[in-house]
């Protein structure tokens, strides 16, 4: 069974403010995590992962790499490895990729969207993002640390 010793949830108004909350988290950040993104198409996952991307002084633009299946940003103070799973049907697929060799690493970060789609192949001790949309453009962010 898991602890649960952190557990945080905000409400934000806008992106920019889901982004400077990404910002705050990812200094805890300090190597080796696997974030789990959930929430709908348009929640507002990837720019979490901007936000997490400033903080790490990645300079790069991040997109979604929704048809690349991953992006790796070096360059910052820690790698970041964004997964987007939302086209993979198959956990196999991502497994014959090796992309699940990326978690956990030591030095980088996993950020992963649609994880979901390759739940068996994720790591058990990951921080869990889950984003709801309240309203047009309010979002409800909860953060729950499994160690
Ligand atoms: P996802 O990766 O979850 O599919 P994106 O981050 O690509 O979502 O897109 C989120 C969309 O929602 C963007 O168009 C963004 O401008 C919009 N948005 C509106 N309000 C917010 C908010 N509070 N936080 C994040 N995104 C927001
Ligand atoms: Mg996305």
């Amino acid at each position: 069974m898991y602890n649960l010793p952190m557990n945080t949830q905000i409400v934000t108004h806008n992106q920019q403010q889901t982004e400077d909350f990404a910002q705050q988290f990812a200094k805890t950040l300090v190597g080796g995590e696997t974030i789990l993104l959930n929430g709908d198409l348009g929640a507002g996952k990837t720019h979490f992962v901007k936000g997490i991307a400033r903080e790490l002084g990645i300079d790069e633009v991040i997109t979604s790499p929704t048809f690349a299946l991953h992006n790796q940003y070096e360059g910052g103070r820690l790698t970041l490895n964004h997964f987007d799973f939302y086209r993979i049907m198959d956990p196999d697929e991502a497994e014959i990729l090796g992309l699940n060799e990326f978690f956990c690493e030591q030095g980088a970060i996993s950020c992963i969207e649609w994880g979901q789609n390759i739940a068996e192949l994720l790591p058990h001790d990951c921080i869990v993002v889950t984003i709801e949309k309240l309203g047009e453009t309010e979002r409800q962010i909860t953060i729950s640390r499994y160690l």
